[in-house]
């Protein structure tokens, strides 16, 4: 798939249309791996803030508390401290308190819009308690809740606009039961709904540009870390996360197979055939390779030319030799024609495996150096095969 092809698909993933108009948020909960990929992006951005915001929102409802005990006549006081302190202010601290624990951040948004949803819905409880003894508590309060729903909390548009709305409708239903003035509660009504609109289309907005970002972003690391013709991992990208997986199969004592894969004859296939056709060629087997290392920690990349190198974690040996074979049987199996090929009529590859457990006085390049010994040795002995060398054997 060519970058601009790769460029509209992320975008048909996240944002319909891809440019044109206003993009349409993606509202459901597919789950593709974009959308995932989305949301842990998200939540490491708003992580922070979503603390703080949680944090600022205890700290005021205190200084509310103050504010209550100093202004409130008693009766309405005591259900109004009840509600701030018993209900919303302990709601808020445990909320605030799950961002420090990383099982629960993937449901942190809501987590986060459920306790955002029971202090709207406190401030409700309130303004409800003051209107049934009858005192003139000012009713603005859940105007600023609704703001912070929208803007402080790090909530997404779907969760901050259940939140705002709902509240919205808890209101009007309460000011309805207690008997409110008809054109006081229109005007309260208009204003509430003005700044839930108001929200709503600014979290919108914020949401569609954080989309945007995280898609350039994520272009700008594929543009970086991937071959441009095969689209698999490119050199540089291979050697930081082949490093990564070096020191966790160190640390935790694992094997690593260590592989580097070249197509035979590839100079007189193109030679034969031409680069165009080379070049269709690379994409096919590096899309078999690309199969045969599925797992997390497995890593397949170009090398360069018509080199590849992979990399395979905690795999017994003869376990890794029977995906080498099958990988490279596979390669074999699109039997693409190689007339000029000494080996086969079609194209093959000589792979390298150097099977080993990282020591403390090896690196990562004393293992690619054992991988292209078998290499070289497959190429010695034949071409299309897998030979493999441990470094007892060297
Ligand atoms: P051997 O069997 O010993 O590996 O011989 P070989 O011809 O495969 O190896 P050699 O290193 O002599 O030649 C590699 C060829 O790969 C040379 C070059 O034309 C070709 N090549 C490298 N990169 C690309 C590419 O991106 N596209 C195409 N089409 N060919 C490429
Ligand atoms: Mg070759
Ligand atoms: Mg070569």
């Amino acid at each position: 798939m060519n970058q601009s092809a790769k460029t509209a698909n992320l975008h048909s993933a996240l944002l319909l249309p891809p440019s044109e108009g206003l993009p349409a948020l993606r509202l459901g909960f597919e789950d593709g791996p974009l959308e995932r990929d989305f949301r842990r992006y998200h939540q490491g951005v708003f992580l922070l803030r979503m603390r703080w915001a949680l944090l600022v929102a205890v700290a005021l409802f205190l200084l509310f508390v103050v504010l209550d005990a100093i202004s409130l006549p008693a009766l309405v006081r005591n259900q109004i401290l009840a509600l701030r302190l018993g209900l919303m202010i302990p709601v808020l601290f445990l909320a605030w308190l799950a961002t420090y624990q990383a099982w629960l951040h993937k449901h942190l948004q809501w987590i986060g819009a459920i306790a955002a949803l029971i202090c709207g819905l406190g401030v409700v409880g309130i303004i409800w308690v003051a209107r049934v003894h009858a005192f003139p508590l000012p009713y603005e309060g859940i105007i600023l809740a609704t703001f912070f729903f929208y803007f402080l909390t790090g909530l997404r548009f779907l969760p901050a606009v259940l939140c705002g709305w709902t509240t919205f409708v808890a209101y009007v239903g309460m000011e309805l039961h207690t008997g409110l003035a008809g054109n006081v509660l229109l005007y309260n009504a208009f204003f509430l709904g003005t700044a839930n609109l108001i929200g709503t289309a600014g979290s919108y907005f914020l949401e569609s540009a954080m989309r945007q970002n995280f898609l350039s972003q994520k272009q700008l690391q594929d543009m970086a870390e991937k071959d441009f013709l095969t689209g698999l991992l490119n050199r540089r990208a291979f050697s930081a996360r082949a490093d990564c997986t070096w020191r966790q199969a160190l640390r935790e004592k694992h094997a690593l197979g260590v592989v580097m894969m070249d197509v035979d004859f590839f100079k007189r296939y193109n030679d034969h055939y031409g680069h165009a056709e080379g070049d269709e060629t690379l994409k096919k087997v590096a899309q078999v390779m690309g199969r045969h290392a599925r797992r997390p920690l497995d890593i397949v990349a170009r090398y360069g030319g018509e080199e590849f190198v992979g990399l395979w974690y905690n795999l017994s040996e003869a376990h890794m030799q029977t995906i080498l074979e099958s990988l490279r049987t596979d390669i074999a199996a699109l039997q693409i024609p190689h007339a000029t090929s000494d080996v086969a009529p079609h194209v093959s590859v000589s792979i390298g495996l150097a099977y080993l457990q990282p020591q403390a006085h090896h690196t990562l390049d004393d293992a690619l150096r054992l991988a292209d010994v078998a290499l070289y040795l497959a190429k010695e002995q034949g071409r299309n095969r897998v030979v493999l060398k441990t470094p007892e054997a060297s």
